[in-house]
């Protein structure tokens, strides 16, 4: 599904971190938002999901004003750093909660469950609770819940910056694949360009609030608008 947000702005008290951003996600694309630390990444994937009430603007979910619906109202999938998985459930109830609380029939619950897991790959590790699983397999049940409810979009808050290198570089490619195969338009917010770089549709970088060129990876590399843009992306001029 096509999103769109349009002039937003947000602010924290007398600060305004964001200042009228407007940004187009194309059906099916993945889209990094990409910059330093402290730029407003997380503040506009918040945004988008319902976390934070906007300010100034709005979004568009395709022709569906959720500028003003409470993040429940949304259909969103979102994915943390952290996983944020409930450590008392088992991988199955993990993935099936968002599910239960829409009250969902049991075999239709469990239909879905499993479709997923397969998708994600990790249909043998159902009975386990998130502390027998490695990061990468925990992040395969987050990405499963996160998707189970086919949402509109996937939000993706610095998926790997808690997985070591190696592991870093599978599940780079693993979530790729996986956004690819289910066609759904993904946001993937990042500091880390060789990981926007290799993943993404297309890029916005961000500097202070404010996207500063938004373009497909290898474009954006070969003709940066600025020099932030340049040295961000290790070419400088
Ligand atoms: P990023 O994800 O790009 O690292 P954030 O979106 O988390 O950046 O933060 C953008 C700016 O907004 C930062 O200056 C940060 O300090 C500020 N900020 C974020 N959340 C809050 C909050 N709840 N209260 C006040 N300031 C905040
Ligand atoms: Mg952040």
């Amino acid at each position: 599904m096509r999103i769109l947000l349009d002039q937003f702005t947000k602010t924290f008290g007398a600060t305004t971190v964001i200042d009228k951003m407007s940004l187009d996600i194309e059906s099916g694309e993945m889209l990094a938002l990409l910059g330093p630390s402290g730029c407003g990444k997380s503040t506009t994937l918040f945004a988008i999901c319902g976390i934070h009430r906007m300010n100034g603007g709005r979004l568009l979910f395709g022709e569906r004003d959720v500028t003003h619906l409470p993040s429940q109202m949304r259909n969103v999938g979102v994915v943390f750093q952290n996983y944020a998985l409930y450590p008392h459930m088992n991988a199955f109830d993990n993935i099936a909660f968002p599910l239960m609380i829409r009250k969902m029939a049991k075999p239709e619950i469990e239909r879905k469950v499993l479709a997923i897991a397969e998708l994600v790959h990790i249909e043998g590790l159902l009975k386990r609770k998130p502390a027998q699983l490695s990061g990468g397999q925990q992040q395969r049940v987050a990405l499963a819940r996160a998707l189970v409810r086919e949402p509109d979009i996937l939000l993706l808050d610095e998926p790997l910056a808690n997985l070591d290198a190696k592991l870093r570089l599978e599940m780079r490619s693993e979530i790729r694949r996986i956004q690819q195969e289910t066609g759904i338009s993904a946001v993937l917010v990042t500091h880390d360009q060789v990981e926007a770089m290799s993943m993404a549709d297309r890029i916005a970088i961000m500097d202070q609030g404010q996207i500063v060129q938004l373009a497909a990876p290898k474009d954006m590399y070969d003709e940066p608008v600025t020099d932030f843009v340049a040295s961000f992306l290790g070419n400088p001029p």
